[in-house]
């Protein structure tokens, strides 16, 4: 059995929980996407730039020092070195192909961390669509950077300043901008989560993350790893670095933000703390109060700040597919400024959460193969690592 189901329901989770409007759009959306799996020449494109424009394969690194300060064996793969800096463009450079195939020629899109945007806006640059991107308030003064890179690619930049001025109002913006405007335009959605089928789509636009490793992993061992490690967010990095290890011996681990720790908003660990609920679109574990209000939600870093994960993540830890865990903003700086200062790699906030948990239960995992993701590189993060340590 594959997952989800013709009705994009992964176990009980998913689905397409979308005014009337959106259903047609959806389905539209869905049909495009099962010819464009199967059409030859748009899947040679696609392939074609994500080996020549986005520098797939990314390397699969033994860290060597690191390695031999905690006893764990300690892989990286390096999705930091894609093109823009993080595995968002795996996803983009799908959807935005897949727009062209829709015969549409505007893309709007959410951001969090700015990094969705920035890839969002690359696509948009290198296949001549137009581009608007939705961004929090508060998310736009944390990643400024990002906003003057989206700028210069050509997009616009619009700040939502409702609710939180984080990701979820961002998502309900764009939204709403995509009802209005369906006809012309595509909503690239960046991470696993929203209505059926773009959990789906985004997952197996993710899964290059996870073929490529186990390939590369078995032509150096002729094995399987023992563990993979991700950080979650709306969970797009964890899901394709996974997906091809479910089932199998490799023991999946999906690290989640513990914030300031577990109290109420002090985190946005949805599948550690959350209960089943529907936000935008889809049926999945989120962080709500008890008469379903969408919880505030903090993480260190704005990639994870984020109340719901994907429906696929929610059915995985349920039948104990992954497990998932969580790791605190101090305990991921701490990760970020080891990996920098023992292998000379600056890791982004949210990948540094899976390096953090597997350094702070090192003894756990003592001779075992963990290969974590390095979902992203830090660049963007540097305000905020700089002013939370002293060197
Ligand atoms: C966006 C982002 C994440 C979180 O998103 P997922 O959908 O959970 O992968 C993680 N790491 C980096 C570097 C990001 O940019």
């Amino acid at each position: 059995m594959t997952y989800p189901d013709s009705n994009g329901y992964f176990g009980i989770f998913g689905g397409m929980f979308v005014p009337e409007t959106l259903v047609n759009a959806l389905t539209e959306l869905e049909e495009a996407y099962n010819y464009f799996l199967h059409h030859d020449t748009m899947q040679n494109q696609l392939n074609e730039l994500l080996h020549h424009y986005a520098g797939r394969p990314t390397p699969l690194y033994f860290a060597q020092r690191l390695s031999k300060q905690t006893g764990v064996q300690l892989y990286f793969k390096r999705e930091d070195l894609l093109h823009t800096g993080a595995h968002k463009l795996n996803n983009t450079l799908g959807q935005g192909l897949l727009t062209q195939f829709m015969g549409k020629k505007r893309i709007i899109a959410e951001t969090g961390a700015g990094q969705h945007g920035v890839a969002t806006a690359t696509v948009a640059a290198l296949l001549g669509l137009e581009c608007t991107i939705y961004m929090g308030q508060v998310d736009i003064e944390r990643q400024m950077p990002n906003v003057k890179r989206m700028k210069l690619l050509g997009a616009e930049v619009i700040p939502v300043t409702s609710g939180s001025q984080t990701l979820k109002d961002a998502i309900n913006e764009a939204l709403r901008d995509w009802v209005r405007n369906v006809k012309t335009t595509h909503y690239l959605l960046g991470s696993v989560s929203g209505p059926h089928p773009f959990p789906t789509i985004v997952r197996d636009f993710q899964k290059v993350i996870g073929s490529e490793t186990k390939q590369q992993f078995q032509a150096l061992y002729g094995t399987l790893p023992d563990y993979c490690v991700a950080c979650v967010g709306g969970g797009s990095n964890a899901a394709g670095f996974f997906y091809d290890f479910i089932g199998s011996t490799v023991g999946c681990i999906g690290v989640e933000a513990a914030g300031k720790g577990l109290f109420p908003g002090g985190h946005c660990a949805s599948l550690t703390l959350g209960t089943p609920g529907i936000l935008h679109g889809s049926l999945s574990y989120l962080l709500q109060t008890s008469d379903g209000q969408v919880m505030d939600v903090y993480s260190i870093s704005a990639g994870l700040d984020y109340p719901g994960v994907g429906p696929e993540h929610s059915f995985w830890k349920e039948s104990n597919a992954v497990h998932y865990v969580t790791c605190t903003d101090e305990q991921a700086l701490k990760a970020c400024i080891t990996l920098t200062q023992t292998e000379g790699i600056i890791p982004a906030l949210e990948s540094s959460h899976a390096l953090g948990y597997i350094l702070c239960n090192s003894q756990k995992f003592n001779g075992s193969n963990v290969i974590i993701n390095l979902s992203g590189r830090g660049d963007k993060d540097l305000d905020t690592i700089l002013k939370e340590v002293k060197l």
